[in-house]
């Protein structure tokens, strides 16, 4: 039992200022956190063996909010060809159902951008007449 203290008190502090340093730095250049593990091996109370290194954890991520399943988004409710209001489930995130461009990803392209730009400044010149 005296030993294994002696033995505490002997070894030096871990992991010691430079090599914590050194291995956070590291951590944050692969965005990880660091865990340092020590294990001891006792025989009959007595430290026998100690084994130290580090783990370097992925930073558990916030919990993401549950996904709506179909029946719980709302209607689309765009007008369809017979006069009604589209009763399919938009599409997730979005505001109309896949049939009516929940899918559409809008204009990409700078041209394209540029082209519904141009698109509504016409149109609200339009409106002010
Ligand atoms: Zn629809």
């Amino acid at each position: 039992m005296n030993n294994a203290t002696d033995n505490a008190a002997n070894t030096p502090p871990w992991p010691g200022d430079k090599l914590k340093k050194c291995v956070e730095t590291e951590a944050k250049r692969l965005n990880r956190e660091v865990e340092w593990v020590t294990e001891v091996v006792k025989f009959d109370g007595v430290i026998v063996r100690e084994r130290r290194w580090w783990n370097f954890v992925k930073p558990i991520p916030p919990p993401k909010l549950p996904k709506l399943l179909k029946s719980e988004r709302p209607f689309c409710g765009a007008r369809c060809r017979d006069g009604h209001s589209c009763r399919a489930r938009v599409v997730e995130d979005r505001r109309r159902c896949r049939m009516h461009g929940g899918l559409s990803t809008g204009p990409r392209s700078e041209a394209g951008r540029e082209r519904i730009r141009e698109s509504n400044r016409r149109r609200a010149k339009l409106k002010q007449v």
